[in-house]
């Protein structure tokens, strides 16, 4: 298996991870080009991106933000300001476009395997001219992907781990390629070798849009962009966020925890208080090791 060694005193790893999907998100993703959701997107790198980088600050927390292309592109000084602060700067697509993993979504045709290499390519020179630094990290715009080119592409990029598959809930491990999966009956699986990327499983619960604002018909791209409340109350969605860590917490020594927030969402009226009441109940806790997905996965030791 392998695991993260961490440091002296501490029992298990941290990594608040907040996505820069900005206008992205509504362009590429939910095909929502009205002044609404446009406006919403840059919502999140003007107004709430100072917010939670003020709150990180406030408890030295140094955080990971998977950022498109595009927003690096349209709001390069936010992402300046970010990666200024000590913050990670990772991949996660160039348009927040399903596509880009080879997945028919939002009413667009996958891209070719080719295709997925020029976006992948695009993005990584896209952040490197931003920041100064070429991410080693990698979410999927969807948290998914079809096929194995997106992980050979990423390990052939130079790409360390990538974060957007569950086949751990807290515990890292060497992604699996060569499996061949049938598609009818009887539905054979047959499995491949461990690669060189690390997958840091992600979680949904730990998700603020699916929390507060996501609604199934937003994947419709007819009536995509309705939002008539949020689902959860903050005290709800605090218990949601907080047990996911206890559980970690107590029964998964060596795991990490991590989230997928969104300024946009996370950074919104009653949000920030909320996001702040969650990091204070993990920073009560004794044995934390706040850090970046890039140093969790640079800790990373396979078993001998
Ligand atoms: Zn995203």
């Amino acid at each position: 298996m392998g695991k993260v060694q961490m440091p002296d005193g501490k029992k298990m790893a941290c990594c608040f991870c907040f996505d820069i999907d900005a206008m992205a998100l509504w362009l590429g993703f939910f095909r929502s080009p009205t002044a609404n959701p446009l406006s919403r997107g840059e919502f999140g790198p003007r107004v709430a991106m100072p917010r939670i980088l003020d709150i990180l600050d406030k408890y030295s927390i140094k955080a990971t933000f998977f950022t498109p292309g595009h927003s690096a592109k349209l709001f390069r000084e936010v992402v300046q300001e970010a990666h200024r602060r000590g913050h990670e700067i990772a991949a996660h697509s160039m348009y927040h476009q399903p596509s880009e993993v080879g997945l028919a979504m939002s009413g667009v045709e996958p891209a070719s395997p080719d295709e997925q290499r020029v976006y992948l390519e695009q993005q990584i020179e896209l952040l490197e001219k931003t920041v100064g630094e070429r991410p080693i990290g990698f979410r999927s715009p969807i948290g998914d992907w079809l096929g194995e080119h997106v992980p050979q592409h990423l390990i052939d990029l130079g790409f360390v781990y990538d974060s957007s598959l569950q086949g751990h809930d807290f515990l890292p491990y060497r992604l699996r390629i060569g499996d061949t999966i049938q598609t009818e009956e009887p539905f054979e699986v047959t499995w491949g070798q461990p690669s060189e990327l690390l997958e840091i499983p992600l979680h949904w619960d730990t998700n603020d849009f699916a929390q507060f604002e996501f609604m199934g018909y937003y994947l419709d791209p007819k009536n995509p962009w309705f939002n008539p409340a949020p689902f959860h109350t903050p005290s709800q969605s605090k218990e949601i966020f907080t047990s996911s860590f206890d559980y970690c917490y107590e029964h998964v020594p060596g795991g990490i925890w991590n989230t997928i927030l969104h300024p946009q969402c996370c950074g919104r009226d009653f949000k920030p208080a909320w996001l702040e009441s969650v990091i204070q109940h993990v920073y009560a806790k004794p044995g934390i090791w706040f850090t970046t997905m890039r140093e969790a996965a640079a800790a990373w030791q396979d078993d001998e």
